[in-house]
């Protein structure tokens, strides 16, 4: 037995490496980034600005300017809390280190991974209930999970990740009513779906958002937040770790999330891009295909493994997923540009051809 074998939490050791696949020179379409790189003309005013940075120093403690740009771009009133993560994966994590000992997180499944995964990092118990056959949220199953496991934390991806779809308001509102949890509404994919909450956290005490910049162009700046009402802002401020955005991330962020125009611009051209690529995969009559609110489309596949290793072979890369619980011959393909979207389409008619 080696010295760490002896040393390691059990729970810790017996987990799976979170795997991230090579992609050096491939299509990227496996992880909800988006296609678009900063154009030329922005790159050099970005460059003039990084020049002032001071990296001798800490960075602002509490990012108060890049607070207010992001406030601008997502249209967050000045009542409500904000709370910025290093990703929004910090922001679960700080929202699982609020728990006492023995509470439990519920969520649905298939959902984002992360909600399970912080759950046993922070010796919480953590409670799946199952979307129904239609990946749409059972209430009712719900509603009873709620009152037999008495959760602290209930976390919903609205769109839900990875099955594309939101949900029905009335459901969602429900839990949140019937429930003395804090419900965690994860908006990652905000701009390119038809409905949010974020004008509903002043009606329920019980409600937070998160949202995150990594969908909308900005995967590497590592930048989330979570609006909530004030007073839940400024205790849940306690657990960040000081300095948490580091001042490459502060500084860029602020100057990139001013281009409201180019942001939202690239997100239009993503939502056209996802019917588009929908509507050709409806075409193929071996595939499934799930209605999507986000960058990503979900879908059914004949022989799903063989598809996937095929658009491999040909260097596009898309995330397989027909291992997982619920979503057996299952595919996600992130939306990317036309040119990238039509490549794919053209591998996957040639192969059932
Ligand atoms: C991608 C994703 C995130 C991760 O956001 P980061 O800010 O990159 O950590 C969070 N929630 C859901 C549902 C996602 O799909």
């Amino acid at each position: 037995m080696s010295f760490i074998n002896n040393w390691l939490r059990s729970d810790i050791q017996a987990i799976n490496v979170y795997h991230v696949p090579k992609s050096k020179n491939m299509v990227k379409l496996d992880a909800m980034e988006s296609p678009f790189p900063l154009s030329d003309e922005l790159t050099g005013q970005y460059l003039a600005y990084l020049a002032d940075v001071q990296l001798n120093r800490y960075p602002n403690p509490s990012a108060s300017s890049l607070q207010q740009t992001l406030r601008e771009l997502m249209g967050i009133p000045a009542e409500f809390g904000v709370l910025l993560g290093n990703g929004s994966d910090e922001l679960i994590q700080m929202l699982a280190l609020a728990c006492d000992a023995n509470d439990t997180i519920l969520s649905i499944e298939p959902s984002f991974v992360m909600y399970a995964m912080i759950a046993k990092f922070t010796r919480l118990n953590y409670q799946g209930v199952e979307l129904d056959e239609n990946f749409e949220i059972d209430l009712s199953a719900i509603l009873s999970a709620v009152k037999k496991y008495k959760p602290k934390l209930i976390f919903i991806a609205y769109p839900n990740n990875p099955t594309g779809n939101t949900f029905d308001r009335d459901s969602i509102i429900s839990i949140i009513t019937a429930s003395d949890a804090l419900v965690v509404l994860d908006e990652a994919y905000y701009a390119y779906a038809g409905d949010s909450f974020l004008n509903d956290i002043a009606q329920y005490p019980n409600l937070v958002l998160l949202r995150t910049v990594s969908k909308i162009g900005f995967a590497g700046l590592r930048l989330g937040l979570l609006i909530g009402a004030q007073d839940t802002v400024v205790e849940l401020d306690k657990l960040r770790l000081p300095y948490n955005i580091n001042t490459l991330t502060q500084v860029s962020a602020e100057f990139l999330l001013q281009q409201k125009d180019e942001i939202d611009k690239n997100a239009q051209t993503i939502i056209t891009e996802r019917s588009n690529l929908s509507l050709a995969l409806e075409g193929i009559k071996q595939l499934t295909v799930y209605p999507s609110q986000a960058n990503f489309i979900l879908f059914k596949a004949l022989g799903a493994n063989d598809l996937f290793e095929a658009l491999k072979t040909k260097e596009v890369l898309i995330k397989n997923l027909s291992s997982a619980p619920r979503l057996t011959d299952c595919l996600r393909v992130t939306v990317g540009t036309a040119e990238e979207n039509n490549l794919f389409i053209n591998i996957v008619k040639e192969y059932y051809d």
